[in-house]
């Protein structure tokens, strides 16, 4: 069973396009779109469709589509210009400096140097 959409949550209302966003990349289980306060040239999120709040709440059934995640953001980081290598960030809960709360996968790229994350 999937978890509902969270009716306050900003991503839920972006993957179902009450927010607009401009998706890079999307399929039947997650959208690519940038960040609107960019911290490096080529800023992305990678959200999940299915609302959870971070790593901690993942569960098994989440495992292959994090993995998936992960091999696909060298794919777009290239294509969106970041040609010289890119970093991957997930903030997890308060000391995490998690700010949304539907888990979301940063992808950072371009020419340094870049602003504090
Ligand atoms: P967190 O700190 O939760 O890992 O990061 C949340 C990110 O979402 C921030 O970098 C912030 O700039 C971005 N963000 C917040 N609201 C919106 C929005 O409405 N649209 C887009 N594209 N990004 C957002
Ligand atoms: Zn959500």
């Amino acid at each position: 069973m999937k978890n509902p959409p969270d009716p306050n949550c900003i991503f839920c209302k972006i993957v179902a396009g009450q927010i607009p966003a401009k998706f890079i990349y999307q399929d039947d289980e997650l959208v690519v779109f940038p960040d609107i306060h960019p911290a490096a040239p080529v800023h992305l999120l990678m959200v999940p469709r299915e609302h959870f709040a971070h790593l901690g709440d993942a569960h098994a059934r989440h495992e292959a589509l994090l993995g998936r995640m992960l091999f696909l953001a060298p794919r777009l980081a290239r294509e969106q210009g970041a040609s010289d290598g890119f970093r991957v960030v997930v903030n997890n809960g308060p000391d995490g400096g998690q700010e949304i709360y539907h888990l979301h996968i940063h992808v950072l790229g371009g020419p340094r140097p870049w602003k504090r994350l």
